[in-house]
């Protein structure tokens, strides 16, 4: 398949280009068709360095809204690193979309001007759990609106014991949005966490 075979539109198919992708990986054939044409969530097995940033980056950047500033999309992650590099990924993926503002936030940096950075309109978010359970918890950030919930590297963040603050963010979003997990082991705490709150996922393996 090619990019273009899998439906992604030209804002991203250029910003594609820019960057010199040729074919997509195998997680991004497999699952950018299925996040792009159904409303549905997604279990997928896959290693990190096998581009599902961008599986789930693409998808999402193409069906946000980047008129509206409500935050649309969360993407959670487990290390502040991870997680600058994913909005480093999802910048250079978004950048011929005009007003697209996707944010990191992470511990151990000023919540004050995280804070307000989701202020000026953060349509897609990529943050660390411990600090977003906290900005919620302070009424710093909204995600009452979210319609795409990512957690990536799920094994990674439950290792970390990261499973309360998940539970906490994910109850304070609506129960119809998308969840799409990606994890590169499947222990018995990624299916718990897959059960409890994805409803019928669709799985792929890579
Ligand atoms: P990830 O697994 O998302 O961390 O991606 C690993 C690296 O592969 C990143 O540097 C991406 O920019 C790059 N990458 C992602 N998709 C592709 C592709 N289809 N072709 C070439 N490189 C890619």
């Amino acid at each position: 398949n090619t990019f273009q075979q899998l439906g992604l539109e030209e804002n991203i198919l250029q910003a594609i280009n820019d960057l010199g992708f040729e074919t997509p990986s195998e997680v991004q054939d497999k699952a950018i068709p299925i996040l792009l044409e159904k409303e549905s969530d997604l279990v997928a097995l896959a290693q990190t360095g096998t581009g599902k940033t961008a599986a789930f980056g693409f998808p999402m950047l193409q069906k946000i809204d980047v008129n509206s500033r409500t935050t649309q999309g969360l993407i959670l992650s487990p290390t502040r690193e991870l997680c600058l590099q994913i909005t480093n990924e999802l910048k250079l993926y978004g950048k011929y979309y005009n007003g697209l503002n996707v944010t990191a936030i992470y511990g151990g940096a000023s919540i004050t001007d995280q804070a307000k950075q989701v202020k000026r309109g953060a349509q897609i978010i990529v943050a660390t759990p411990g600090r977003m359970k906290d900005m919620i918890s302070r009424g710093l950030v909204d995600i009452s609106k979210i319609e795409y919930a990512v957690l990536d590297e799920a094994d990674e963040m439950l290792n970390m014991g990261f499973y309360e603050d998940i539970t906490s963010i994910l109850s304070h979003t609506p129960q119809d949005k998308s969840t799409w997990l990606f994890s590169a082991t499947m222990p018995k705490e990624v299916a718990t966490i897959a059960k409890k709150f994805m409803h019928n996922p669709i799985e792929i393996t890579v």
